[in-house]
């Protein structure tokens, strides 16, 4: 197989087993997720009734009580629907919404109408292998790449946030650049043809020079690049797109501070995240979203596309 030029990255897409694999990984822990929240409510609802003067009837059992505060410390939510339940009593609010759902509380106690909302965010938009951009998704772009970059803008908002970051960046020692940023989606059907032809070339059948293209370079409109919210970094001590730039100060610095500028990781580290992603560790890929908003995704701990489905499954709540 050919190195990826050096115009466009490549991202090293799972294997099919590996995605199986890892799916099964990711339910096991989803069950643990679920079955910790349950704990959450159960202790929510046990404080609120035990306010009430009736019978705590399941936070008393003492190993779940102690499971569900440890998980606590790393569900968000978990406090504010104990507050939420404790200042406002059920007795005064309509049934449904006296006990905030699971989803509520991985999102820190958002209202479905606020989910609704922030889905409606041109920002938040989801583009991934399963997820096209929409084609009616329209932005202006602005430049804000290195002297190096290939592509050298994004979405007006995010190239200005960037600039601010590297400028707060380079206040503080660490050179940040922005190598690959917007790219058009005649662009990347260049890119994709371009892949999928060497496969016919080679002999392979159409079908199957596509999956293989696709396995190298995203069909246009699948790539977050295209959306110009997604930004390649690097810096001068280390200019190639690859694992190692999370040794970096600029990577040490972009980790502390890339949230106050709107900025996540969107491929972070490690098989749980791999598996709901489906693209392995990319130090360098930042994804804009608006400061608010990323403040809020990386409160919730879950991963971009979680984050989305939880969002997506409390504003159906509203419904
Ligand atoms: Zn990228």
């Amino acid at each position: 197989m050919q190195q990826p030029s050096p115009q466009y990255h490549r991202h090293r897409h799972l294997t099919r087993a590996e995605i199986r694999r890892r799916r099964t990984r990711r339910a096991v822990r989803r069950v643990g997720v679920i079955t910790a929240l349950l704990m959450v409510l159960a202790l929510g609802v046990g404080f609120v009734s035990g306010r009430m003067g009736l019978p705590a009837a399941s936070a008393d059992s003492s190993p779940a009580g102690s499971l569900a505060s440890s998980s606590a410390v790393t569900t968000p939510g978990a406090s504010s629907a104990a507050n939420g339940g404790s200042s406002a009593p059920a007795a005064s609010e309509p049934a449904a919404s006296s006990t905030p759902s699971a989803e509520s509380i991985l999102l820190g106690g958002m209202t479905p109408e606020e989910a609704a909302e922030m889905l409606a965010d041109p920002l938040m938009v989801l583009v991934n292998h399963h997820t096209q951009m929409p084609e009616d998704y329209t932005f202006d772009t602005k430049e804000c790449g290195s002297a190096t970059a290939i592509n050298k803008t994004l979405q007006t908002e995010a190239a200005d946030a960037f600039l601010a970051m590297q400028a707060a960046a380079a206040a503080d020692g660490v050179t940040v650049w922005m190598q690959s940023g917007y790219r058009s989606v005649s662009y990347q059907t260049t890119l994709y043809n371009n892949k999928t032809q060497q496969y016919l070339d080679q002999g392979y059948d159409e079908a199957t020079a596509r999956e293989l293209a696709a396995g190298i370079v995203n069909p246009p409109g699948y790539s977050e690049h295209n959306c110009g919210l997604a930004a390649d970094l690097n810096s001068p001590e280390f200019t190639a797109l690859e694992e190692g730039f999370e040794n970096t100060a600029a990577f040490a610095w972009l980790t502390e501070h890339a949230e106050e500028y709107g900025f996540i990781l969107r491929y972070p580290k490690g098989e749980e995240a791999e598996a709901v992603t489906e693209i392995t560790y990319e130090p360098w890929h930042w994804r804009y979203v608006g400061p608010e908003n990323a403040a809020r995704i990386n409160a919730s701990g879950l991963y971009f596309e979680q984050y989305i489905e939880t969002l997506q499954k409390l504003a159906a709540q509203g419904a």
